[in-house]
């Protein structure tokens, strides 16, 4: 089976690794090609959370060890206010989280982990390809074949085509209705920082924390390399830029966090590099496939990050996607009809559950950039539940990072 995968972003390798794995069982050879539009392969400037339920993807990849090798494990999640770094809410992590889940919630810096997924991906030799410097422009669904244009001419044709072109994806046009991505009013300030500011004692160093403000809020979390990951989020209207290279101006975000509590300050003072990047929003589209084209990771259900999941949930499309297709590839050839219903099986999967944890980035955003008055009542009303009832914010977490996409049949 010849799989065309657009875009070689956390989704297209994770998609490729998953299919490749998979395939191992089939009795058909499969054969990942992944187009990537980018000259070189990259991801820059941040870092990403990788919570329980995506850690059990890489395990079934067999990639949680080299997963953990370049990852932090913070020992909990805090909500403080930013300016005094008084906390409301600490949901503890580390051994907690893995013997509660059986995986750990990691931290990672994106260009190491990307890198490890690259790797791996040469690893599978001729089962996957990449071409870089190679971009879409224009893509067929065909009962028995999709096709891929590439701006440099070439055309090329596969069993199954995925589209894991991000959020402004090309390969989404075929799928379904049209529609275009929106900007949310809100930008992203990110950048990797030293930690040596900070006392040693400061729990920045080993926790992830959200700093909510008025008007805007940050989240800081270590790395596996000892620095620290800042994102500061503002309500803005006037830069719509998304790229992982575009530089903003760290005097500017030193002045928006002013008032905020020094440990924060000095972080932001230290930064040496900060990019700015515009949060565009798209919704779940009520289609996710055609015959022979698929969407997976922000393709299909671009999020705000605000629940730190749009990666991992690339990560179970992947594997979700490996599984349909095993089902249908074992009980026929991928020429038979059993291919569009096994995409149909796929989008059923995962539509609430995606839809789900959507929502939950919804609120999480609308929490974080409540009015001053609102937001002094809400972070109350958590330190009370907090206190309260310790244990409810994990439990609340339940459904999202004890899920596992479900293992074949023996
Ligand atoms: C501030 C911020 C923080 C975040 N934090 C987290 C987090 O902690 N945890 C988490 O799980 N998620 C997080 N996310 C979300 C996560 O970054 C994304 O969900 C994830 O990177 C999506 O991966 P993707 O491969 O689907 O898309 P992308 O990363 O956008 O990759 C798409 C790829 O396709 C290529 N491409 C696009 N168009 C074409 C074309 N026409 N032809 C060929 N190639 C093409 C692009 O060059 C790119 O390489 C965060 C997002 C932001 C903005």
């Amino acid at each position: 089976m010849e799989v065309g995968i657009a875009g070689a972003g956390i989704a297209g390798l994770m998609t490729a690794l998953a299919l490749c794995a998979a395939g191992r069982q089939w009795t058909t050879d499969v054969r990942c090609h992944l187009i990537e539009r980018s000259p070189t392969p990259s991801e820059a400037g941040a870092g990403i959370q990788i919570s329980p339920n995506g850690c059990a993807v890489f395990d079934r990849l067999g990639l949680l060890g080299s997963l953990i090798e370049i990852s932090s494990a913070p020992s909990a999640i805090r909500i403080v206010t930013a300016d005094n770094q008084r906390c409301h809410v600490s949901v503890p992590l580390g051994q907690v989280a893995e013997e509660r889940y059986g995986y750990p919630y990691l931290t990672v810096n994106r260009q190491q982990l990307h890198g490890l997924l690259m790797s791996q991906v040469d690893l599978l030799g001729e089962c996957a390809t990449m071409q870089f410097d190679a971009e879409i422009n224009e893509v067929k669904d065909e009962p028995d074949r999709a096709w891929l244009a590439m701006t440099n001419g070439q055309k090329r044709s596969f069993d199954l085509v995925v589209g894991a072109d991000g959020i402004h994806s090309c390969v989404r046009d075929v799928v379904g209705k049209p529609d275009t991505p929106r900007f949310t009013g809100h930008v992203a300030w990110r950048g990797i920082v030293s930690a040596d500011s900070i006392p040693e004692c400061s729990p920045i160093r080993e926790t992830v924390t959200s700093w909510m403000a008025s008007g805007g809020h940050a989240v800081t979390y270590p790395l596996g390399d000892g620095r620290i990951n800042l994102v500061v989020v503002e309500a803005s209207q006037d830069w719509q830029h998304e790229s992982w290279t575009v530089q903003g101006d760290a005097q500017t975000l030193l002045r928006r966090v002013d008032r905020w509590h020094p440990e924060l300050r000095e972080l932001v003072a230290s930064m040496t590099e900060v990019y700015r990047w515009a949060l565009f929003n798209r919704p779940v589209p009520a289609q996710w496939h055609g015959d022979r084209v698929v969407l997976v990771g922000d393709s299909c259900h671009a999020m705000l990050p605000y629940a730190a999941q749009g990666a991992v949930m690339a990560a179970e499309d992947a594997m979700m996607l490996a599984q349909v297709l095993t089902n249908t590839v074992q009980s026929g050839s991928p020429r038979q009809k059993p291919f569009f219903s096994a995409l149909a099986d796929y989008q059923r999967q995962r539509f609430d559950r995606v839809r789900r944890v959507q929502t939950l980035a919804h609120r999480h955003g609308r929490l974080f950039h409540l009015k001053p008055l609102a937001s002094g009542i809400a972070r109350l009303g958590m330190r009370m539940l907090n206190l309260g009832y310790p244990s409810y914010f994990q439990k609340r977490n339940d459904w999202l990072m004890g899920y596992r996409v479900p293992e074949p049949p023996m």
